[in-house]
């Protein structure tokens, strides 16, 4: 009568009880552990993991150093005191070594060699390291209008959602901000409606929840070009396409443009929540005056999370990184473009590095690939704003023999698709 329950189930149960269910369809993987590409499941069960926890493990799972340096701080102080008052040494290292990397894309992509006094401000998500990239346009200019882009994501507080491009995830939580216009993403033309009035324009340089989509060649050369022209911040979004993911350090290094206000998060903190903005010392300014302490935060820039944002990026250097993604991102690329070519329900494959989208014919098809995929052990998944699209964005560290397997999982997914 009454079934025995395996630990897992009862977790599983307990999941569904305690925690707030976010949809209907979790994919429901017990996790036990993690280790480089690989989550192992309490059942004994191992899956490759293709999704990087939507874009954040890129230097792998639990990187040996990322551990080490969390225990080192763990054993020397935790929360001393809110973002901005007392001077906590892994703050100060990481932002040093931030700032350092982000200058070194700037001057790569701009030419201007000595241009650059960037600051960090350390946020715990990517969402608040838009909000406060938004705060800062309006105070910096002293406009009030934002422009952004339709399919766009940017979170999911009310500042970043008010600039998200989706109707349908917009619509239960009016009324969002008033002043934001949505242009079309990748259209030049339309970019001269982008006037005088505004703050700032906010873009992913490559959207990520829209199925990723890479923009024609011209469109953010045009874009930096027509916000110089009146006066608005550009931020770029790089929340998603950031640190190495794209094939580069930044996505924005692709068109050679810079922002005014750069955006993290995700892969930053190394697999600890960690987030932020970076702009001019000039901009930054306008948050520590008139009044003083208008943008604060408790816990941006918690010294556990800086301790392993700062051994992450220490990893990505080392290991080159955005290099290896790009070189890996082309193999794999070419190999999902054979897959393509064998089944006609596929239609595009597209994206840099290992930023990856590939389009199916149907939302059917897309749900039945990333299902069974789940099933034979391969982690894979959609996109938010599109239901045709998946999603393949493996750690930079796959090995060649991890994408060969990947790949004959898929074909083998194609192959005995009844769909
Ligand atoms: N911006 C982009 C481009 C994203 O892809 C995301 C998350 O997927 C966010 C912002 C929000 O980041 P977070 O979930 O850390 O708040």
């Amino acid at each position: 009568m009454c079934e025995v329950l395996r630990g897992e189930d009862l977790l599983r149960q307990k999941f569904l009880r305690y925690l707030a269910q976010t949809s209907n369809e979790p994919m429901g993987v017990v996790v036990e552990r993690a280790e480089g590409c690989w989550i192992y499941s309490k059942d004994g069960r191992r899956y490759l993991d293709f999704i990087s926890g939507i874009a954040v493990t890129n230097i792998g799972h639990r990187h040996p150093d990322v551990v080490k340096a969390i225990h080192e701080q763990a054993e020397r102080y935790l929360h001393a005191m809110v973002y901005g008052e007392f001077i906590q040494d892994v703050q100060v290292l990481l932002a040093e070594k931030l700032v350092a990397i982000v200058q070194d894309a700037y001057k790569r992509a701009s030419g201007r060699e000595s241009d650059w006094e960037l600051q960090y401000y350390p946020t715990n998500s990517g969402t608040e390291a838009n909000e406060g990239a938004l705060k800062l346009a309006r105070k910096f200019t002293g406009r009030k209008k934002f422009v952004a882009f339709k399919n766009s994501f940017h979170g999911d507080t009310m500042g970043s959602l008010s600039v998200t491009g989706r109707e349908v995830y917009r619509q239960p939580f009016q009324p969002l901000l008033a002043d934001v216009e949505f242009l079309p993403f990748g259209d030049v033309n339309s970019l001269e409606r982008i006037d005088e009035k505004v703050a700032a324009v906010i873009c992913e340089p490559i959207q990520g929840e829209a199925g990723i989509i890479v923009p024609p060649d011209d469109f953010l050369p045009a874009l930096r070009k027509r916000c110089d022209e009146v006066g608005a911040l550009l931020i770029l979004d790089e929340v998603q396409t950031g640190f190495g993911r794209t094939g580069k350090w930044f996505a924005f290094e692709h068109w050679n443009i810079v922002p005014d206000v750069l955006t993290v998060g995700k892969a930053l903190g190394g697999g600890m929540p960690l987030g932020g903005f970076l702009a001019q010392r000039e901009v930054m300014k306008v948050f520590s005056e008139n009044p003083p302490l208008c943008h604060v935060t408790t816990f941006g820039g918690h010294p556990l999370n800086c301790a392993s944002a700062l051994a992450a990026l220490e990893v990505m250097e080392r290991e080159n990184l955005p290099q290896r993604s790009a070189i890996t991102g082309e193999k794999l690329k070419t190999k999902l473009q054979q897959l393509a070519r064998k089944f006609p329900q596929i239609v595009e494959v597209r994206g840099k590095g290992l930023m990856i989208g590939v389009e199916f014919e149907t939302k059917e098809e897309t749900q039945a690939f990333v299902r069974n995929c789940l099933e034979m052990g391969l982690i894979v998944g959609g996109t938010l704003h599109t239901e045709k699209v998946v999603r393949i964005a493996p750690p930079l560290i796959i090995s060649d023999e991890e994408i060969d397997w990947a790949v004959s999982v898929m074909a083998e997914v194609m192959e005995t698709s009844t769909i």
